[in-house]
């Protein structure tokens, strides 16, 4: 639970991003549902389930949703899972519906999708009936925004989120008590920098959250495509042009530092102004809180050498 979640994501080469595409576009092509949500939901199936070596996509299905409550002997041949009601279904051509081959389970995912539309707010239904979790739906939607605004899947970069040139310091302090509201641990890295200093985004993701929280002041919350979930607290105002259900890329300027909150909306200056960052991973059950700090230092070094 405390090792860094963003350390245990296998790192995918080029290729690997490539052949994906293809797949999801040939698959869009069988069934018109868009690219992007079917990468969208294998990007979602990667981050939160057991990975196969074997194959490059991660999308699977329980075995009795996809040969048939009553298929015991898992039989492949896909009018026998048709007879028993599964819903696995052949993608290749080979009368064959095997859910560890790659076309095949997008062609069946696609398939599922398709039943309920291929419209956003369809979409959405089809993955509320699947998953039955507000949160994995908003993830996926919003993957799935930020694949179609890229037009890509290979968006592996990062920026530190505070500007190199800027005067800062931080250094670990996970677990740290904290004065305010009780005894909470400090659950994230304080980045110390002057008033007015530019913070940016980090990675790609979708503005899920902007305005005042009590302890936080003036916060913004950033869901990224890897569903991590970044808080940036105590800013001292946000970015003209933001809002909620943007996209943003790692470097956009999302707002600045300040000393906001620990009291009703517009408290300002009870600390030194600091950039207080947070992470949360969510596994498709529960959202937990992550040391940023080994983040914070590899994006640091990403940024030092761009
Ligand atoms: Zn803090």
């Amino acid at each position: 639970m405390f090792l860094s979640a963003e350390l245990l994501v296998v790192a995918a080469d080029s290729s690997t991003f490539d052949e994906r595409m293809a797949l999801y576009q040939k698959t869009e092509a069988l069934t018109q549902v868009p690219w992007y949500y079917l990468a969208a939901i294998d990007q979602y199936e990667r981050n939160t389930s057991e990975k196969s070596e074997e194959r490059i996509t991660s999308i699977t299905f329980p075995d009795s949703l996809w040969f048939g409550l009553e298929n015991i002997d898992h039989i492949t041949d896909s009018r026998i899972i048709g007879l028993f009601q599964g819903i696995g279904q052949d993608g290749t051509g080979n009368n064959q519906a095997d859910p560890m081959n790659d076309e095949d389970a997008l062609y069946t995912l696609a398939m599922y999708i398709r039943q309920y539309g291929i419209t956003e707010p369809d979409i959405k239904i089809a993955l509320w009936e699947y998953y039955q979790r507000s949160l994995t739906v908003k993830t996926i939607v919003q993957t799935a925004k930020v694949y179609r605004t890229f037009n890509t899947t290979e968006l592996t970069e990062h920026e530190f989120p505070v500007p190199l040139n800027y005067n800062y310091s931080y250094k670990n302090t996970w677990g740290d008590a904290r004065g305010f509201g009780g005894r909470r641990i400090h659950e994230g890295t304080d980045i110390f920098a002057g008033y007015g200093t530019p913070v940016r985004a980090t990675s790609y993701g979708v503005v899920e959250i902007k305005g005042w929280n009590r302890y936080g002041g003036w916060r913004i919350g950033i869901r990224d495509i890897n569903n991590t979930y970044h808080y940036y607290a105590h800013l001292h105002g946000f970015s003209d042009d933001l809002s909620v259900g943007d996209v943003v890329q790692p470097g956009d300027i999302i707002g600045s530092v300040g000393s906001s909150g620990y009291g009703p909306p517009g408290t300002s200056g009870k600390f030194p102004p600091h950039l207080h960052y947070g992470m949360y991973k969510d596994n498709g059950t529960n959202e937990w809180a992550h040391d940023p700090y080994p983040s914070l230092r590899a994006w640091e070094k990403e940024s030092r050498n761009r």
